[in-house]
C-alpha cells in the first residue's frame, strides 16, 4: 500500500469508525452464531497474491463484523467496561504508526519519559499516596503501564516472592526454589481468578479467605490464617486486597488488612483495583482508598473505567528497586550510556513495550480530570437509578452494595429461573449481561459500561428485563404449583415470594446446549451439575466441566491399579483419565 492509498483508505476507515459509533444501536449487541461460523466464510490458506484493499474492507463488514460483540454498545451491561474513546483511539493509532518499541530510554526516549509523566499525573489524579509518585520528594516508588491487571498481579507476586526469598536466604547459597514450599499467599474468595493463576504460575500456595455478607475479605480470618501458617512454619509473603471485586464490586477494608500485613515483615500487600481503582479520581470515592499507604503495590486499568482502549493497566509500587531486582536482566545488546533514563523493561514481563502512554496522555488532555470525573459520576448515577428500579419491584432483589457502576440483581426465586432470565436476555441479542455468584447466590451482573450511557438506556433495559421475567415467573409459578417439591422450590425461603403473574399463557423457552454455546461467557460446573443438566443449560453459558480433585485422585489410583494388574511396566495411563473427562465435557 503506498501513501496515497493509505490516505484514501485511512479516511475511509475513520469514516467507518464514525458511522459505527453513531449507528451502533442498529446492531445487535452480541451475535447469535455457532462456533466455527467464520471458518465457513474464509479460505483455509492466506492468499498467494495481493488483494485489493477495498475487498478486505468489504469482507470485514460482511464476515467479521457479524461475529463481533459490541462492548461499546449502549445495551452492553456485561463484565466491566472496555474503556474506549475517540482521543484514545487516535493516540493508539499514532502509537501504531510510530511503532517504536520502548524497552529502554534509549530505544524511545519520548515513550519512556511520557510514561513516567503520565503515571505521575494519574497517581496524583487518583489521590494515591506520595510513595507511589516518582517525582514526589523522597519517593522511591513509581509506576508503569502493563498489558492487563492479571499481569500486574503476577508482576507484584513475583516481586514479593523475590523479596521474601531473598530475606529467607540471607547470605546462604542454596537455590531460590528451595524456599518455594514454605511461601504462602492470601486472597479473599471474591478476589479475581488472576490471583489464583499467578500463584499457580509462581508455584506458591494460596489460601482463600472467606468474605463477609458484603463481599469484603474477613480480616479476622486473614489474621487467624496468617497466625496459623506462621505457627506451622510457613512464610506468609503476599496478600491481595481488592477494591471493586469482579462479582459484586465490593471494597475490601485496606486499612484493616494493611494493619495485619504490617505485623509480618515478609508480607507484601498488593491492592487490585482493576475497575474501581479509577473511581478514586472522585474525592467522594476516596473513602475506599483509605489504607493505600499500607500497600506495597496497587493496580487499576484505565482500559476499564478511564476511557482508554485496551491495553493499558497501571501498576504502581512503593519501591521500584524491588521490581528491578526481581526482574532485571541486562545483556550487552540492551545497554546504553544514558544511565539516568528509565528502562521500563525492568518494570514488567515483556522486553518489547508499546507506546501506551500516548493514548492515556491524549485522554487526560482532551477530557481533563473534570471530564473524567463527570463520566464516572454519570455511570454511578445510572447504576443507582437501575438499583432503585429493581428495589421498587418486589419480584426482584439487589444483592450487592451499589457504590459504582455495577448492580447484582436476581428474581426472588431459586436459581433456575434466574439462569433462564439471563439466557433470555442474552439470547435476544438486544442486551448483554453476565452472571456471578455473589455471597453464595447466583446473580445477574448489570454494569453500566457505555461512554454516553443515558437514563433512557437504563429504563429501556429494565422494561425488557421485566418482560422476560414475567414470562419466566408465570412459567415457573405454574411449574412449581404442579410439582410440590423441586430442588429449586426447596431453595426458596419465606422471604422470597414469587409474585403472582396473571394474563398470558405460559411460554416455555429452554435453551439447548447448542444454543447456549452461542454466548460469550463460560462457567465451570461440577460433574453432578453437568450430568443433571441433560440437554439443557439454563443461563446460556458455555459449560466447563470441573473435575473435583477427589474424583481425579480416585481415577488416577484406579488407572494405576489397572496397570499393575495388567502387568504393564508400571506407567500410569494418564491419557485414559483425561480422555474420559474431555469427551464428557464436549458432549
Ligand atoms: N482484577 C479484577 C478485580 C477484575 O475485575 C479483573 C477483570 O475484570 C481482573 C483483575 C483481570 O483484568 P485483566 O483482564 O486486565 O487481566
Amino acid at each position: 500500500m503506498d501513501v496515497e492509498e493509505f490516505r484514501k483508505y485511512g479516511k475511509e476507515v475513520i469514516d467507518y469508525i464514525c458511522q459505527y459509533g453513531t449507528n451502533i444501536e442498529e446492531r445487535d449487541v452480541a451475535p447469535t452464531l455457532d462456533p466455527g461460523y467464520l471458518k465457513k466464510l474464509l479460505p483455509a490458506d492466506a492468499p498467494q497474491s495481493p488483494e485489493p484493499f477495498k475487498d478486505v474492507l468489504e469482507d470485514f463488514e460482511q464476515k467479521i463484523m457479524p461475529g463481533v460483540v459490541h462492548w461499546n454498545h449502549p445495551k452492553f451491561f456485561a463484565y466491566f467496561p472496555s474503556g474506549n474513546s475517540f482521543p484514545s483511539v487516535l493516540g493508539d493509532m499514532l502509537s501504531s504508526a510510530i511503532g517504536s518499541i520502548g524497552f529502554s530510554w534509549a530505544s524511545c526516549p519520548a515513550a519512556a519519559e511520557l510514561e513516567t509523566i503520565v503515571m505521575n499525573w494519574y497517581a496524583k489524579a487518583l489521590g494515591l499516596p506520595k510513595a507511589f509518585v516518582s517525582d514526589a520528594p523522597g519517593s522511591t516508588g513509581g509506576g508503569a503501564l502493563q498489558g492487563s491487571a492479571s499481569e500486574c498481579v503476577l508482576v507484584s507476586l513475583i516481586t514479593a516472592r523475590a523479596r521474601a526469598i531473598s530475606e529467607l536466604k540471607g547470605q546462604t547459597s542454596v537455590h531460590d526454589s528451595v524456599f518455594l514450599p514454605s511461601l504462602i499467599a492470601y486472597a479473599s474468595r471474591e478476589a479475581h481468578s488472576s490471583v489464583e493463576k499467578a500463584t499457580k504460575m509462581a508455584l506458591v500456595k494460596l489460601r482463600i479467605i472467606d468474605a463477609d455478607e458484603h463481599g469484603r475479605m474477613r480480616v479476622d480470618l486473614l489474621r487467624q490464617a496468617i497466625q496459623n501458617d506462621v505457627n506451622a512454619g510457613l512464610t506468609p509473603f503476599f496478600v491481595v486486597a481488592t477494591v471493586g471485586t469482579t462479582g459484586g464490586c465490593a471494597f475490601d477494608d485496606i486499612t484493616e488488612i494493611g494493619k495485619v500485613c504490617r505485623e509480618v515483615s515478609s508480607i507484601w500487600l498488593h491492592v487490585d483495583g482493576a475497575y474501581a481503582g479509577n473511581s478514586f479520581i472522585l474525592p467522594e470515592m476516596r473513602v475506599f482508598s483509605a489504607g493505600l499507604e499500607y500497600a506495597d503495590s496497587f493496580n487499576t486499568n484505565p482500559n476499564k473505567l478511564l476511557l482508554t482502549n485496551f491495553d493499558a493497566s497501571a501498576l504502581w509500587v512503593r519501591d521500584v528497586m524491588n521490581l528491578k531486582s526481581a526482574l532485571n536482566v541486562n545483556p550487552l545488546y540492551l545497554r546504553h550510556e544514558h544511565l539516568t533514563g528509565v528502562d521500563y523493561r525492568h518494570y514488567g514481563i515483556p522486553l518489547s513495550r508499546r507506546f501506551r502512554a500516548l493514548k492515556l496522555w491524549f485522554v487526560f488532555r482532551t477530557y481533563g480530570i473534570r471530564g473524567l470525573q463527570e463520566y464516572i459520576r454519570n455511570h454511578m448515577a445510572l447504576a443507582k437509578k437501575f438499583e432503585m428500579l429493581v428495589r421498587k419491584d418486589e419480584r426482584f432483589e439487589v444483592r450487592n452494595d451499589v457504590h459504582l457502576g455495577l448492580v447484582c440483581f436476581r428474581m426472588r426465586t431459586g436459581d433456575e429461573p434466574n439462569h433462564m432470565l439471563l439466557a433470555q436476555i442474552n439470547h435476544s441479542g438486544k442486551m448483554h449481561m453476565t452472571p456471578a455468584k455473589f455471597n453464595g447466590r447466583y446473580v445477574i451482573r448489570f454494569c453500566v459500561t457505555y461512554e454516553h450511557a443515558s437514563e433512557k438506556d437504563i429504563l429501556d433495559a429494565w422494561t425488557q428485563i421485566k418482560c422476560f421475567a414475567e414470562e419466566i415467573l408465570r412459567d415457573h409459578q405454574l411449574e412449581s404449583s404442579s410439582v410440590p417439591t423441586t430442588p429449586e422450590g426447596s431453595e426458596r425461603t419465606s422471604s422470597e415470594p414469587v409474585a403472582p403473574v396473571a394474563g398470558k399463557p405460559p411460554i416455555k423457552k429452554r435453551l439447548t446446549r447448542t444454543k447456549s454455546l452461542r454466548f460469550s461467557f463460560t462457567r465451570s460446573i461440577s460433574r453432578e451439575q453437568y450430568q443433571s443438566q441433560s440437554e439443557h443449560l439454563m443461563d446460556g453459558c458455555t459449560p466447563i466441566l470441573v473435575v473435583d480433585p477427589k474424583t481425579l485422585q480416585e481415577n488416577f489410583q484406579k488407572a494405576a491399579d489397572d496397570n499393575d494388574r495388567n502387568n504393564s511396566n508400571g506407567n500410569v495411563k494418564l491419557k485414559d483419565i483425561s480422555d474420559v473427562d474431555t469427551d464428557e465435557a464436549s458432549n
